[in-house]
């Protein structure tokens, strides 16, 4: 392959030298294809937003905006799968901080949101349970209408699936518990999936899933668990 000869005229500042490096059409092609690709391969073949866990994830952020800080543009750990919308629109160049100059939003590389946030199933909304869980459902607007109808919607629909799964296992149909455990594993909203297994495990499970006992029974079986490979 012939080496590239054009020349990419840098600025002195680390911001724009940074920005020109990421947005150039040579460094996007050797570089940003493939990471969106490694990405994508992470997402488990949902693809979706790593903010929004709706929209699909069609752009490349940087948790941490190259005008904060230039030098992670082309770290791996600041690189983050998100929507258009969460990306460009709503989050743009905004990195909250608080008093003592943390970030204060949910860095979904590094960190599990459970401790910040708690999904009320039912409702498909979020409830923040820390600062930083408050200005991470602020910033993204994690419970604008579209994304509660959507969680809602696949918390019934995965509720189904559990069902069925159940029901396979129950009669010893090996094929169909791993169809089921796999159409549940494959639900494109996987936040709704992950907050259902994680509060399973809650100390006050009893009471979060008190309208079905069952649902709970299933999604504490450790065959589900391992077939979704959770613990
Ligand atoms: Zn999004």
């Amino acid at each position: 392959m012939a080496e590239c000869t054009c020349e990419i005229v840098l600025s002195p500042e680390p911001e724009a030298r940074a920005r020109t490096l990421w947005s150039h059409t040579t460094v996007r092609r050797h570089v940003y294809t493939p990471l969106r690709g490694l990405l994508t391969d992470m997402a488990a073949g949902r693809e979706r937003c790593m903010y929004c866990g709706d929209n699909q994830g069609t752009d490349i952020d940087h948790f941490e905006p190259i005008d904060r800080h230039p030098m992670r543009a082309f770290d791996w750990s600041n690189h983050v799968l998100a929507c258009s919308l969460c990306n460009s629109h709503l989050k743009g160049v905004a990195f909250p901080l608080d008093e003592d100059g943390r970030p204060l939003l949910i860095d979904p590389t590094a960190e599990d949101p459970a401790p910040h946030l708690r999904l009320v199933l039912a409702a498909g909304t979020y409830h923040p349970l820390t600062p930083k869980g408050r200005a991470t459902i602020d910033l993204f607007d994690l419970n604008r209408g579209l994304l509660v109808k959507g969680r809602i919607s696949a918390f019934h629909v995965t509720k189904a699936c559990v069902a069925q799964w159940a029901g396979a296992t129950a009669e010893c149909d090996h094929d169909a518990a791993t169809h089921w455990a796999a159409v549940v594993d494959e639900q494109p909203i996987a936040d709704v999936v992950q907050a259902m297994l994680h509060q399973a495990l809650d100390p006050v499970a009893e009471f979060l899933f008190e309208d079905d006992p069952q649902l709970l029974t299933h999604l504490r079986d450790p065959r589900l668990r391992s077939a979704l490979l959770i613990t």
